[in-house]
């Protein structure tokens, strides 16, 4: 079984999001099942020299998309047993951020018809192509028009994953014809067309042969007018070859036992580990050394979706509960604003950091005692599943991935791993950090059993990579 698993961003190489872990430790769990998978990535010029020395080059050549000739060049490295292959060409990926151009939908189509020409050099001819996002959703279309006939890929399947309906690659009418020659023509069966323009998520939903997303949960939200982006009706058209997988994370890479970014390493048996993070974290940040004020943290892009409007509403309330605040993130400057504004005027309790910071990162859920991500919607979520894994208890709202993987605290039984409320209303959050609060003031025993219950939930990737390797497997049939 061979897969070329595509993505606009993968570990270590390259990271904004959730994509990037996924199009690592995916791959790493499947090929622990002895899956050839290899990764295909752009070759960014942001990706650390140190990595990109043990690059090899493969080979290049021409690229033709209508009137463009495009040099690519592919590279391959290794990380592990998989193999990555890396699209090189510096008009497109010699950048300083991974998106946001004016020419991303150019971008991200060379990268999607250099996927399938690399094969003259890399000479891997899947059995399955597994896209990611709307950057790559193209790429079913390609196979299924101007691949059609090439025998290398007579056999291929593609598989199309969303992990975030959101963000979708909507183009002009004339678009796919600039991009990929006259031969391309609009077909006008209205599987592209999104009003007056196209759409590449929807191409990838209508000509995968599989979709599958991060969540059952968001699997069946993306089916409603709410959750569903406009796609629904295209949704539901393919709900049958719909499903919704639960990412993972990564275990050895996330792990309090042997993480070298922490401080201090931890486990479930050494609560004074973690409580040794939170001080550091606390005289670090400026907030006052105190092991009895409950530290909340966020670390998220800071955008509308991720719920901050609710925060925004409470936040003086918030911390009449006592609690301190770590935030760190980037994103609107409204929201970072936000939090800069109550930082002056709180500067003992919340310490906001504006940067993308990976070490920070982990310093930060093994420091916190709680982690709040109350999403307007999450397709899977990866902040709550780390800070599981790091007893840092997470409050979130009941949507998509949040719902499926933190288990509501029962204060009788006991049982639960975190705090959830449903509505999508600022109190119904407040209530529930004032629970958590109150938990951890006045019942240390009950809060350090909630704390290894929740590091000892397994959310590995073993169970979800063996539903991909199954759904592989059923396409080749
Ligand atoms: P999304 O993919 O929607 O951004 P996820 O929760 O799925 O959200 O994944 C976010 C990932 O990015 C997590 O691993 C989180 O720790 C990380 N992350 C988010 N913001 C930052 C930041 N400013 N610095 C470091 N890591 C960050």
């Amino acid at each position: 079984m061979k897969i070329l698993f595509v993505s606009s961003e993968a570990l270590p190489l390259s990271k904004t999001g959730g994509l990037a872990d996924v199009a690592f430790s995916l791959p790493k769990a499947l090929a622990e099942e002895d899956v050839d998978i290899r990764v295909i990535t752009p070759y960014y010029s942001t990706i650390a020299a140190a990595l990109a020395e043990h690059a090899d080059f493969l080979g290049s050549k021409t690229i033709h998309m209508n009137w463009r000739n495009q040099y690519m060049g592919v590279h391959e490295i290794h990380f592990g047993k998989v193999v990555y292959y890396l699209i090189d060409n510096e008009y497109y990926f010699k950048r300083d951020q991974l998106y946001g151009y004016f020419d991303d939908g150019e971008r991200f189509s060379f990268f999607s018809k250099a996927v399938l020409e690399a094969i003259d050099m890399t000479h891997f001819e899947p059995n399955v192509i597994h896209l990611n996002d709307w950057h790559t959703a193209i790429v079913p279309y390609l196979l299924k028009t101007q691949y059609a006939k090439d025998p290398r890929y007579a056999q291929t399947k593609s598989v199309f994953t969303i992990h975030n309906l959101k963000y979708q690659g909507v183009f002009e009418r004339g678009f796919l014809e600039d991009m990929f020659g006259p031969e391309s023509a609009f077909h006008g069966d209205g599987r592209l067309v999104f009003g007056s323009g196209i759409n590449y998520m929807k191409a990838g939903i209508r000509f995968a042969d599989k979709i599958t997303t991060v969540s059952e949960t968001y699997a069946e939200e993306i089916l409603t007018p709410y959750f569903g982006e406009k796609l629904e009706w295209d949704l539901n058209y393919r709900r049958h070859d719909l499903v919704g997988l639960t990412n993972g994370i990564d275990y050895d890479d996330y792990n309090p036992k042997t993480d070298a970014r922490l401080f201090f390493n931890y486990d479930q048996t050494s609560p004074e580990g973690k409580r040794a993070n939170k001080a550091k974290l606390q005289s670090l940040s400026g907030l006052t050394v105190d092991e009895n004020a409950p530290l909340i943290a966020i670390v998220s892009r800071l955008v509308d979706s991720k719920g901050f409007d609710l925060i925004e509403r409470v936040m003086p309330e918030m911390f009449d509960l006592g609690v301190q605040l770590i935030v760190l993130g980037t994103g609107d400057y409204h929201y970072e604003n936000l939090f800069k504004y109550y930082s002056q005027r709180f500067p003992n309790r919340l310490k906001v950091y504006v940067e993308f910071n990976a070490t920070l990162a982990q310093r930060i859920y093994a420091g916190s005692d709680l982690f709040l991500m109350p999403s307007r919607f999450e397709p899977c979520g990866l902040g709550q599943l780390i800070a599981l894994r790091y007893g840092s208890i997470p409050i979130v709202r009941e949507t998509g991935g949040l719902k499926d993987t933190v288990v509501p605290y029962n204060r009788f039984t006991g049982e639960g791993t975190g705090f959830t409320f449903t509505n999508y209303n600022a109190h119904e959050m407040l209530d529930q950090i004032r629970d958590a609060v109150e938990l951890f003031q006045t019942n240390q025993e009950n809060w350090n059993a909630l704390v290894r219950q929740a590091m000892s939930a397994d959310h590995s990737w073993k169970r979800s990579a063996h539903h991909y390797l199954e759904i592989y497997r059923n396409l080749g049939k």
